[in-house]
């Protein structure tokens, strides 16, 4: 793994969903490429804004699939909101927990007293994700919170994916509850920078890097942090969703899969407008981009992808309208099998 992506870094904050598994299933060469990279010295970090469900059990899922884990190897948000009362109030503050058991337990394990009503004035409201939500939990949170109690919110997903398709996501009740109250909570989930802060500093990591699908999510979240992080293609954003980002959700690194951890990360440079990476070469003419080998309707290899990105991103900086440039860019396919592997 000498000069691999990963031999520059001590800590891999890895998303789950899309990263590591698809519902039931793992990605598409994540337990291997996680298994060796562990194997070379790199420690992991498991960095989720699931809070349903315990460490413990996320832990025992991911070894299944042959990713290694264990329980304090999962980063929840639940833990993170946790936390974040930690800091705000003594042990032994009464906190209403609207979620499941393992959220209670990751609130009970900082030293608080957990209350079920607003009655019995807490200090502080925790929502996370519950398929039990109702009415009646909703506006307990609204009264507790009208009487002074700070929301705090394990996460602000929209929706949840589910086998039918995206449910309603936690963010979507604490917007009824704010909507009630007019309280907007705070957030321990991604994109707010602190879950990858918190994991970082309890792995008492030097030169952690994140790893995510999700540009509004996993990239924003890992970028607001100041930590470097690397995009895969095989979860939510697509390689033109990458090349069409918004500054605050640019990955600093562009790869297929998380094979790339194990593999040299060649420099991008400039040749005047010119982006550089390997052998592959981009540039934008004022109407369209121009690549050195192939065009954007064929499958693109890996450097053509990365010049390609640099310089959609770099045009709509100084000045192309987004509009554009998005009109440019058709939907794209990124391969290996193209391109100049003939030393394979
Ligand atoms: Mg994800």
């Amino acid at each position: 793994m000498t000069d691999s992506f990963v031999s520059h870094f001590d800590v891999g904050l890895f998303d789950l969903d899309g990263v590591c598994y698809l519902g039931a299933d793992p990605v598409v060469h994540a337990p291997e490429s996680i298994s060796e990279a562990v194997a070379g010295g790199m420690r992991q970090a498991y960095v989720t804004n699931n809070a349903s469900r315990t460490p413990a059990a996320m832990a025992a899922q991911l070894s299944e699939l042959g990713i290694p884990a264990a329980a304090e190897n999962v980063i929840s948000s639940s833990l993170v909101a946790s936390q974040i009362l930690a800091q705000r109030f003594a042990a032994g503050s009464k906190i209403l927990v609207i979620g499941t058991d393992a959220l209670r337990a990751d609130v009970e394990a900082k030293g608080f007293t957990v209350v079920d009503s607003a009655d019995d004035q807490p200090a502080a409201v925790i929502l996370g994700f519950t398929p039990d939500m109702s009415w009646k939990l909703m506006s307990e949170a609204a009264l507790a919170i009208r009487g002074g109690a700070v929301f705090v919110a394990t996460n602000l997903d929209r929706t949840i994916p589910r086998e039918r398709g995206l449910m309603i996501g936690n963010g979507s009740i604490a917007k009824a509850i704010e909507n009630s109250t007019g309280v907007v909570p705070i957030s321990a989930g991604k994109p707010e920078p602190e879950i990858f802060l918190q994991a970082a500093q309890m792995l008492g990591a030097s030169r952690p890097f994140a790893v995510g699908d999700n540009l509004d999510t996993d990239i924003q979240g890992a970028v607001c942090a100041g930590i470097p992080v690397l995009h895969v293609l095989t979860g939510l954003a697509t390689a033109r969703d990458v090349c069409l980002a918004v500054p605050a959700q640019r990955p600093n690194y562009l790869a297929d899969d998380l094979r790339c951890m194990l593999e040299p990360y060649p420099d991008l440079t400039w040749d005047g407008d010119t982006a550089v990476s390997g052998h592959a070469r981009a540039r934008w003419t004022g109407s369209e981009f121009e690549l050195s080998s192939g065009t954007l309707t064929e499958p693109l290899d890996l450097d053509s992808y990365r010049v390609l990105a640099s310089v959609a991103w770099k045009a709509v900086d100084s000045g192309v309208p987004w509009a554009t440039v998005s009109q440019a860019i058709p939907e794209l396919t990124v391969s290996r099998s193209v391109g100049d592997h003939a030393q394979q």
